[in-house]
């Protein structure tokens, strides 16, 4: 590691807040010193994960995760730790030197699509409001898209014409540039604009920068909607229209709608629903499912009422009940899409609707019943079968049954053949196991994924040295975590702890009102994980501790240790006395021997007085 790399990352990690960062993917609650939160790493139900803002680092009791802000990122937004350096020094605005070529043509790659689709952004915004902007402008009214959330969403209009083109030029950027950048189309005449006469939704990241765009057109013609084409910063599968501004109203409401197209997402917001994002297209992607995850738990899918709109839906209930959520879903009336529905209704009537959606094994069977021939047997038959295994992954027996009733009536046969069907259904071991592995993911309340877990450690002594030594010098090692002036003191008086790890944190404590962090940092750096996690967690139960105000007995504990150091040398001592004495003393050793007896007769007499009532 070359030094000035080092010293970026020394600054990064001195800049960066660790509170702010995990808060914006954990709900954490202030308890003494740490803030605690459930862990994004595990399933649970209490909460276990701390973090420590003034040490910089976070750490589950659950798993055993933990680590300083760069780990943090790197596990919860799965990148490598170059990508969350990056991250976090766009973030704190720490500027990274340039360095490996290839990483530095990726990022450089991705800062110039950001600087020229901002460009295009402002660019189509003036379009708007020009002449030629005249129609989308009518559009917009005529879909009673309020001119003030137009400007919010920054939304603009591509004019006829290659003019973008000719504009970016005229600045000398090459057309390759731009063509990266999605912007500009190579044909037979040469290079033209991607976007022409289209209302244009700029597309924004997590981080706020415009990474793409969607176009609707506004006379007839196809695609109705255009988007921009992948590029090494966009990505449909990975992006989510709105999520940039809704991201705080989801986490407050612990719930988001999505939605299908870009309009929806204007219209709601305009009518008060912050909380609501859209897919591009109707493709929800797994990675679409964990980026909600993290900031809400229950979703709202509202796909429009269309057969497109009814399979995406199916097939998002299911990506969404994979990454542990509560998917609820919204069903609109048919011709209607949560646009229009809003617009016509009122925000209370959707919400409302929302409130009162189906189930989601009802609207699986709906699903299963729609173009289905009632008049035909073959065709009703095979609908009971294309929902056994719906209904076999009902684990609740009294639920499934009433499911099975109503599926009965729905196509005129008994309850109980249903019942036999289903039964039979899940005596074959592969239509289970078909069910299992749907549902042991699905029943995961996992939220962002399992990184592995971290093995306890339990420090180890030499032999002889007494158990109650130890916890004192763990009981002294969180005394000096929360004031670390009075390390030098327990190093005098004890001698030094025994337990290696105990010294070397001693050591770091010590020397922490000088050099912080970085001291701590550079201790786990020389430390396997499970040392790491040990120590992260004495820190923290002394926190906690503090927090509930405890007394502590410094000078017991001291005395402890002294006591313990006089019980080890003893035995060390008696250890080397069995030594000799099966081998046989040679004549040279006798006087070694009777400084041995003479040392052990001392020890005894000093436990005698330390053990004696005072
Ligand atoms: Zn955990």
């Amino acid at each position: 590691m070359s030094p000035d790399f080092r010293a970026e990352i020394e600054e990064i990690r001195d800049k960066a807040d660790i509170l702010n960062v995990v808060n914006d993917y954990v709900q954490l609650k202030r308890v003494g010193q740490r803030y605690v939160g459930l862990c994004p790493f595990h399933s649970e139900k209490t909460p276990s994960f701390s973090v420590s803002p003034e040490r910089g680092f976070f750490h589950c009791f659950g798993c055993g995760q933990g680590g300083d802000v760069f780990t943090f990122i790197q596990l919860i937004e799965r990148v490598e730790f170059p990508e969350a350096l990056r991250m976090l020094a766009e973030r704190f605005g720490v500027k990274l030197a340039e360095r490996s070529r290839e990483n530095a043509g990726l990022a450089d790659e991705r800062a110039d699509i950001n600087k020229l689709c901002s460009f295009a952004e402002a660019f189509y915004m003036k379009a708007l409001q020009s002449e030629s902007g005249k129609q989308a402008r009518a559009y917009l009214t005529n879909r009673g898209i309020k001119a003030e959330i137009a400007a919010q969403f920054r939304v603009g209009y591509a004019p006829p014409g290659s003019l973008l083109y000719k504009v970016l030029k005229g600045k000398n950027v090459t057309p390759e540039r731009m063509e990266r950048a999605g912007l500009v189309i190579w044909g037979q005449n040469g290079y033209y604009d991607r976007f022409r006469e289209r209302l244009m939704f700029p597309i924004r990241d997590h981080r706020k920068k415009v990474v793409g765009f969607g176009g609707r057109l506004l006379g007839e013609g196809v695609p109705k909607y255009l988007n921009s084409p992948e590029s090494v910063a966009f990505s449909k599968g990975r992006i989510l229209y709105g999520l940039d501004s809704a991201a705080e109203s989801i986490r407050q409401n612990n719930r988001v709608f999505v939605v299908e197209g870009y309009m929806d997402v204007l219209a709601l917001r305009q009518f008060g629903l912050n909380n609501v994002v859209a897919s591009l297209g109707t493709a929800f992607t797994e990675y679409h499912a964990r980026l909600l995850a993290r900031y809400a738990k229950q979703v709202y899918l509202c796909y429009d009422a269309d057969s497109a709109g009814k399979a995406a839906t199916v097939r998002g209930l299911q990506i969404l009940k994979q990454q542990g959520l509560e998917v609820h879903i919204t069903e609109l009336p048919s011709g209607e899409d949560p646009d229009t529905f809003v617009q016509r209704y009122g925000l209370d009537a959707f919400l409302a609707l929302a409130e009162k959606g189906p189930g989601i094994i009802e609207f699986q069977i709906a699903r299963v019943l729609e173009g289905v021939n009632m008049d035909q047997p073959e065709s009703l038959a095979a609908a009971v079968k294309e929902a056994l295994p719906i209904l076999g992954g009902v684990t609740d027996t009294i639920e499934r049954d009433l499911h099975v009733q109503r599926l009965g009536t729905a196509v005129g046969v008994s309850a109980d053949s249903i019942r036999q069907q289903v039964r039979q259904f899940l005596a074959q071991p592969r239509n289970r196991s078909q069910i299992m592995d749907i549902n042991a993911k699905s029943s995961h309340t996992k939220h962002v994924m399992d990184s592995g877990k971290v093995a306890p450690y339990a420090p180890i002594a030499p032999p002889g040295y007494p158990q109650q030594a130890i916890l004192a010098e763990q009981e002294l090692l969180k005394q000096a975590s929360l004031t670390p002036e009075i390390s030098s003191e327990i190093k005098e008086r004890t001698g030094g702890l025994v337990i290696e790890l105990h010294q070397q944190l001693l050591n770091v404590l010590a020397s922490y009102n000088e050099a912080g962090r970085e001291a701590l940092h550079n201790l786990f750096e020389a430390l396997d994980a499970p040392k790491i996690r040990y120590v992260r967690e004495l820190m923290l139960k002394a926190d906690e501790e503090a927090a509930s105000g405890l007394n502590f007995d410094i000078g017991g504990c001291i005395e402890r240790i002294r006591e313990g150091r006089v019980i080890l040398r003893i035995h060390q001592l008696e250890q080397e006395i069995i030594k000799r004495e099966t081998r046989g003393v040679p004549e040279t050793g006798e006087a070694e021997m009777s400084e041995i007896l003479t040392e052990l007769r001392e020890l005894h007499g000093q436990l005698r007085i330390r053990s004696a009532p005072r």
